[in-house]
């Protein structure tokens, strides 16, 4: 079991000597990739992510991480950590937090550094079959956005924000302060211009000097072929606006995907019961299956028996990382035996039934063998 473990290390991509820093940074960057919610129905990130958190509980811990660098795997096994488990010292809230709150701070959460504006999500509902072969959407979303007048400024067009005057542009003061150990200098926002470092003079009055505003904006979606319901696509740079130069979230759309009369689905895998005839099943027949592509031929084999599946390679759902791949469809025959049939039809049947032997129904007789050996009758 230790030597079909990746590395710890590899596992993150960092290299032995990573700072805690290092590690949470790589950690955070791989959780948000591979998070199930971003891949309800993917095994392998879900495998990804299960190592990656199994990886991060070990390194991110002092004693642990010093324990795998001398022994390895091993050392782990031995400790109950093999198992893969979620890390229980990781705060998951954390990472939602910068997920869907926005302001990927970091080690820049000063008042007036950049900060990142927040991601937005959005449903939306798409048809089996559009989310089989990929569509192209509009979309209206209601965001926050730089207001178009003051270009996100506040100011009013020909003014500028000026520097402010009481911190000088930087957003925070020094003030004196006594202390037990005597006079100190300890570092305050500006409360004149809230930390920003500039104040405004003449306020846009189509937002009022905040440099934003609601604003309706339609944006054209492509969704490729292989969504299924519950995963999200990441439209990089539609979220809101950052702060102080920060750069703009992203807009998540996540998708709700409706169900068909004739497929399901399961991963990039479709299936569908085909329903035959007594008569088709027990001699074979060419008759028309169904694919999300239309129908194909198709020969039922002679003695088909219900419930008999077979694959039709490639004949899926594309997969939406590898697009030149294409998942199975998987075929259930379902034999329909025929009801309010005719008293002619049914004399008729009963004079065939009669006629046939042992021979004709392997299951059944050998069902019956059986039976009888048991019971000794
Ligand atoms: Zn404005
Ligand atoms: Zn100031």
């Amino acid at each position: 079991m230790a030597d079909q473990k990746r590395d710890y290390y590899e596992v993150l991509g960092v290299d032995k000597n990573a700072s805690a820093d290092e590690l949470k940074k790589a950690y955070r960057k791989l959780a948000k990739q591979y998070h199930p919610d971003l891949h309800p129905n993917d095994k392998e990130a879900e495998a990804k992510f299960k190592e990656l958190n199994e990886a991060y509980s070990v390194l991110s811990d002092d004693s642990k991480r010093s324990k795998y660098d001398r022994f390895g795997h091993s050392a782990m096994d031995g400790n109950g950590f093999g198992g893969g488990g979620f890390s229980q010292e990781f705060d998951f809230s954390d990472i939602f937090e910068s997920f869907f709150g926005g302001g990927f701070g970091g080690g820049s959460r000063r008042r007036n550094g950049p900060q990142r504006g927040a991601n937005l999500k959005y449903n939306m509902k798409l048809s089996f079959m559009e989310a089989a072969f990929g569509v192209e959407r509009d979309i209206t979303i209601t965001k926050e956005d730089k207001c178009t007048v003051c270009g996100g400024s506040g100011a009013q067009p020909g003014t500028s924000p000026e520097t402010c005057p009481t911190c000088k542009g930087s957003g925070t003061i020094t003030k004196q302060q006594q202390t037990l150990f005597g006079m100190t200098m300890v570092q305050q926002g500006c409360p004149a211009c809230g930390g920003r470092g500039t104040v405004i003079r003449t306020p846009c009055t189509a937002c009022n000097g905040k440099g934003r505003k609601n604003i309706r904006k339609t944006i054209h979606v492509k969704v490729p072929a292989g969504y299924d319901n519950g995963e999200m696509m990441i439209i990089s740079g539609e979220g809101e606006p950052g702060k102080n130069g920060g750069g703009y979230g992203d807009l998540y759309i996540q998708f709700v995907v409706g169900k068909h009369d004739v497929f399901t689905r399961e991963g990039y895998n479709t299936y569908c019961e085909v329903p035959i005839s007594l008569a088709q099943a027990t001699l074979g027949a060419n008759i028309e299956v169904p694919t999300i592509d239309g129908p194909v031929s198709y020969t039922v084999k002679e003695g088909t028996q219900p419930g008999d599946t077979t694959i039709l390679r490639g004949k899926g759902i594309t997969n939406k990382n590898r697009p030149s791949m294409r998942g199975d469809q998987m075929v259930r025959f379902v034999i329909e035996i025929p009801t309010r049939l005719t008293e002619e039809q049914k004399r008729k049947l009963v004079d065939f039934d009669s006629s046939l032997t042992d021979r004709n129904y392997s299951k059944k007789t050998g069902f019956f063998k059986r039976m009888k050996e048991l019971f000794n009758i």
